[in-house]
């Protein structure tokens, strides 16, 4: 599953160069998650803005004349991928939105079809508003300190592991991301989250910033690999320290890996390093 590291990579690889592009047509698929909620000829002729990231979601501002003009906001899904090239391309069988542009096409290939094209008139207005309203806060973002970290697990009922995958205190800790970050910090992940002390919080907080950004440095090759293989987690599994390392020494002490499963995701962990 395309996780906040991979839409990050995407949105990079793309945003400057379809900046000031104008639209010339559009061309939907089959049936994404949602209807795009806009007549694709609304389309025609805006130019794109600044494309930016909240969350797994991207939003592509829309300009008219050079006035605002709503916007799409996207999201990849459990298998997307977005690609922007050459318009020559014939569509495949699962790709199911073209952006075609004056500076190329841009490409919604989503073989599962949860992934999303959806119009919003504005970024702070519906349907975008309130779908960005339940995230948590961006993982670098810096007001996100140690201690609002820790006051928001103290209300949590859940284990640790449960509300990082949550996304509604800090986004982008998926189920790989959760697992490493838990690891790092030394954190059992069954913990409960209002047993968690201010100075653990604040080691886990760091760690889910190390981890993504180590995520986002292999970038590249996770995004490359993501596309190659959809519904993988790319090529970072490859470097994690416990996810998909059921029975092998940990790096740290040696005891074997476990797996378990909570809330239905599979959790990988230390039982001798990471402590409740
Ligand atoms: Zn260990």
């Amino acid at each position: 599953m395309p996780e906040l590291p991979e839409v990050e990579v995407t949105r990079q690889s793309f945003a400057d160069r379809i900046a000031g592009a104008q639209v010339q047509s559009v061309r939907l698929g089959a049936p994404l998650r949602w209807p795009l909620g806009c007549p694709p000829r609304r389309l025609i002729g805006c130019r794109v803005g600044q494309t930016q990231r909240r969350g797994k979601y991207l939003w592509l501002p829309l300009h008219r004349d050079g006035r605002p003009a709503g916007g799409l906001l996207m999201h990849l899904g459990m298998s997307g991928s977005l690609a922007f090239g050459p318009v020559a391309t014939p569509a495949g069988k699962h790709d199911h939105f073209d952006l075609v542009t004056t500076h190329g096409l841009l490409r919604l290939t989503d073989p599962r079809r949860f992934g999303a094209v959806l119009w919003s008139s504005a970024l702070d207005a519906a349907p975008a508003a309130p779908l960005l309203a339940r995230l948590g806060a961006e993982p670098f973002d810096v007001t996100l300190t140690g201690e609002r970290f820790h006051a928001a697990l103290r209300r949590r009922g859940t284990s640790i592991k449960s509300a990082l995958l949550a996304g509604d205190i800090v986004v982008g800790a998926g189920n790989i991301y959760a697992c490493e970050a838990l690891f790092d910090a030394g954190i059992d992940p069954r913990t409960r989250c209002a047993r968690v002390s201010r100075a653990r919080a604040q080691r886990l907080l760091a760690s889910v910033r190390a981890t993504l950004a180590r995520a986002l440095a292999l970038g590249g090759s996770t995004l490359r690999d993501f596309r190659d293989a959809h519904g993988t987690d790319g090529s970072f599994q490859a470097h994690a320290r416990v996810y998909g390392r059921e029975g092998e020494p940990c790096v740290r002490c040696g005891h074997a890996v476990r797996r378990i499963v909570q809330g239905q995701r599979a959790t990988y962990f230390c039982g001798s390093c990471q402590k409740r």
